[in-house]
């Protein structure tokens, strides 16, 4: 059953609710139609660093060579520019855990903010190298998420949070995670206070349509990696059989999908994509 509430679809009022705000808002060309697939329910906001101070809203939006974008849904200027690049989901979180996320599936669940900044270091005190403009877009950025939201500070996250243990990542960097959501919770105010709400659990099924993907490990990811080395040599005669999806076995997942008619080519190996691939994804036939 489709779950319904605020929490549900894309955030397309992701403009909306900043520039009211009090940020100054950037839309990028084609905002509204960026993101790498539907989200899930959105539970909350994952906070990022760049990794360099002058990281611009159009890497995000682009991404890299090794990791095609949208990186996240925001980024943060140092001077305090808020620019929306996608509504969808976005490749910002990877593997990781946290209490009240599906494991590995930050992305379909987490609004992603990237603050162009180089993080300083692990162990920095709080606000090192964060001007106070682009640390305050932050604040009101994540404000302004959870009050749409009717959640409190609480579903502000950093992706050291998630993410530190499973990829050792320690961003966003110079930023005490606390206090960070004292701040948040400061600017929401008296108006959202809300009892918890009730959450429906994730229902069987829900993830039926993404069965592999980046960040994916694990022996089903090295069938997938053995059938497409041996069954299209042309582009994926090079994949390393190691069970890790990284870019090499995306990008040939994409190839194949290009060239097979009908499918989406997202790099994501769904029914359909494992279907076309002959690919046994469940369990081993007896
Ligand atoms: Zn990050």
């Amino acid at each position: 059953m489709p779950q319904t509430g605020p929490w549900t679809g894309d955030p397309v009022w992701l403009a909306d609710v900043l520039r009211a705000e009090g940020v100054r808002l950037v839309a990028f060309p084609g905002w509204r139609d960026r993101g790498h697939a539907d989200f899930k329910d959105i539970r909350g906001v994952m906070a990022h660093h760049t990794g360099s101070d002058n990281a611009s809203a159009a890497s995000i939006a682009n991404g890299r060579a090794d990791l095609p974008g949208p990186l996240s849904q925001l980024h943060i200027a140092r001077d305090g520019t808020v620019t929306v690049v996608a509504v969808g989901v976005a490749w910002h979180a990877g593997v990781g855990m946290y209490p009240w996320l599906p494991t590995n599936m930050g992305n379909w669940h987490m609004i992603g903010i990237e603050c162009a900044n180089s993080g300083t270091s692990p162990t920095a005190p709080h606000r090192t190298n964060w001007p106070d403009a682009q640390y305050d877009a932050l604040v009101r950025s994540c404000a302004a998420i959870h009050r749409r939201l009717a959640q409190n500070s609480s579903r502000t996250i950093g992706h050291k949070e998630y993410a530190g243990r499973a990829q050792g990542k320690w961003d966003p960097g110079a930023i005490t995670m606390d206090i960070l959501r004292g701040d948040i919770e400061s600017r929401i105010g008296a108006v959202s206070k809300p009892a918890p709400r009730p959450r429906p659990p994730v229902p069987v099924g829900a993830y039926a349509d993404i069965l592999l993907f980046r960040g994916s490990e694990g022996p089903q990811v090295a069938q997938l990696q053995r059938h497409l080395k041996y069954a299209y040599e042309a582009y994926a005669g090079h994949l390393v059989i190691d069970g890790v999806y990284g870019p090499q076995t995306e990008a040939a997942v994409k190839e194949f999908q290009r060239r097979t008619h009908g499918l989406k080519v997202d790099g994501i190996v769904g029914p359909a994509t494992a279907a076309a691939l002959n690919l046994w994804v469940g369990p081993p036939a007896a």
